[in-house]
């Protein structure tokens, strides 16, 4: 055990997305490997972008991929008064103000900044003035709201991701704590709940670096220890922009609807922009990322998500399986096809070294459970271009129905033999074979195939192909 917690601190504004699972597997291997803690919060603060039932779907995406809290989850609209206590205690501290700005005042000032074209505009109230007068206006009931005095020198921190980094005090304004309605502003709520929640280590996305020169300036004027930071870079899209789902699936639930294994999302999520240093393997389990991260690993640099290469190590995980697992795996994913266990188990021998995605298998290798109802048109003209391939199949099938065994070996041995003594190349057969049993020109090797399909598909298939093939 060490003293080490952490924490993903989900915003139910939306759905899980991977940018942010990815944080949250960043955050709990750290756990994991260090002995710490994982918890979980949801950030629930804004009445009007929150919705309970997003949350829900968080948690679920989170538990799909098994990431669960260490500790019971923290909902952070529990705390509000806590909230309210430190913005108070803040103001006694000299360190926040009554600020009694209306919001037309603010947009003219707003409206001034960019007239003398400032990149921002600076909030930065009179606290000695704004103290002077808040007796009075509090007692008259003016609105209010509460912002901290951000005069400072300037804030620098050592990240755990990018080194040093440092703020000056200029371009820290002075920001809002409680807003005119009384609801605690993002900076307040997180660090009073960081605090509060022993947090030692916020690993979060690099959008948050510029929260965090204000979020240091509250750890300091509450006198509270400032926890480590580390920014994860963001992941981009295959057009090298922020990942959005203008160019792909974006949140858990996609990839989950998809059929992914969870295990291979949080495999490949844990590697996008992080390296477990040595060699070039990339297929673990979450058991053993559980052993091998650290922080040293994570990257500066962006990481794209590679949409192939997430279905490649879905197939590799895949393989990981035991038997039974991937085909009740391959059954949860069927969907409509009319895909038996049986067929399954028959099939999965010869799917196995293949799979990707459990897609692949019910689309690309439907022929495997349904008889082919068209033929690729190209193959068909190669290899039936008159009606001599029909009859040579007629007498092939003849004397495939009297082959005494239907395991690949023999299979192969019988259609060379015969195509020998017919004084054919055994191409010359395999080919239309294969597309009058699948109506494919590729597929896995014929003779497997043949074997895994059975004798009386093949023959039934084969008489099909001949009957639609020969001229009259
Ligand atoms: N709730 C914030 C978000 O969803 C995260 C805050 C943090 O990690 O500090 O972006």
């Amino acid at each position: 055990m060490s003293d080490i917690r952490v924490r993903f601190a989900p915003s139910p504004t939306g759905y899980l997305h991977v940018g942010g699972a990815r944080t949250a597997i960043f955050n709990f291997l750290f756990a994991r490997a260090s002995g710490g803690k994982f918890l979980l919060r949801i950030e629930d603060t804004d009445p009007v972008r929150s919705r309970g039932e997003l949350a829900e779907v968080i948690l679920d995406g989170l538990r799909w991929l098994g990431i669960e809290s260490d500790e019971p989850v923290v909902y952070q609209s529990d705390h509000h008064e806590r909230f309210r206590g430190v913005a108070e205690e803040l103001i006694r501290r000299g360190a926040a103000y009554y600020d009694f700005t209306t919001p037309e005042e603010l947009e003219a000032m707003r409206r001034e900044s960019q007239a003398r074209k400032e990149p921002r505009c600076r909030v930065r109230g009179d606290v000695h003035k704004a103290r002077a007068e808040a007796s009075q206006r509090l007692a008259r009931g003016d609105a209010y709201a509460v912002r901290v005095s951000a005069s400072v020198e300037g804030v620098k921190w050592n990240d755990l991701v990018h080194g040093p980094i440092k703020f000056d005090g200029a371009e820290v304004e002075d920001f809002v704590l409680l807003r005119s309605d009384g609801t605690p502003t993002y900076h307040l709520s997180v660090v009073c709940d960081d605090h509060d929640m022993g947090i030692t280590h916020v690993l979060r996305g690099d959008d948050h670096i510029s929260n965090t020169p204000k979020q240091i300036i509250l750890y300091r004027a509450m006198g509270w220890e400032v926890p480590q930071f580390g920014h994860v870079p963001l992941i981009l899209g295959p057009d090298k922009q922020r990942l959005s789902k203008r160019t792909g699936a974006t949140s858990v639930g996609e990839f989950t609807d998809r059929g992914f294994l969870p295990q291979a999302l949080f495999n490949f999520l844990s590697l996008l922009g992080w390296s477990p240093g040595s060699g070039d393997r990339e297929i673990f389990s979450v058991g053993e990322l559980k052993h091998v991260f650290s922080l040293g690993g994570i990257q500066a640099k962006s990481a794209v998500f590679d949409t192939a290469k997430l279905e490649w190590m879905n197939g590799e995980h895949i393989r990981l399986l035991s038997d039974e697992e991937a085909i009740d795996y391959l059954i949860a994913h069927s969907g409509e096809a009319p895909a038996t266990r049986e067929q399954l188990r028959a099939f999965w021998p010869l799917m196995k070294p293949r799979i990707r995605m459990p897609r692949d298998l019910f689309t690309d290798h439907a022929y495997l459970f349904t008889d082919p109802v068209e033929y690729d048109s190209a193959g068909a003209a190669k290899h039936f271009p008159d009606g001599k391939m029909p009859e040579l199949l007629r007498e092939y099938r003849f004397d495939l129905d009297n082959a005494a065994s239907f395991d690949p070996e023999p299979l192969e041995k019988h259609l060379r033999g015969w195509c020998e003594s017919h004084g054919l190349s055994a191409g010359k057969l395999i080919h239309p074979i294969r597309l009058a049993l699948t109506g494919k020109t590729v597929s896995p090797g014929l003779f497997e195939l043949m074997n895994v399909l059975g004798r009386e598909t093949v023959l039934r298939r084969l008489e099909k192909a001949i009957n639609m093939f020969a001229r009259p």
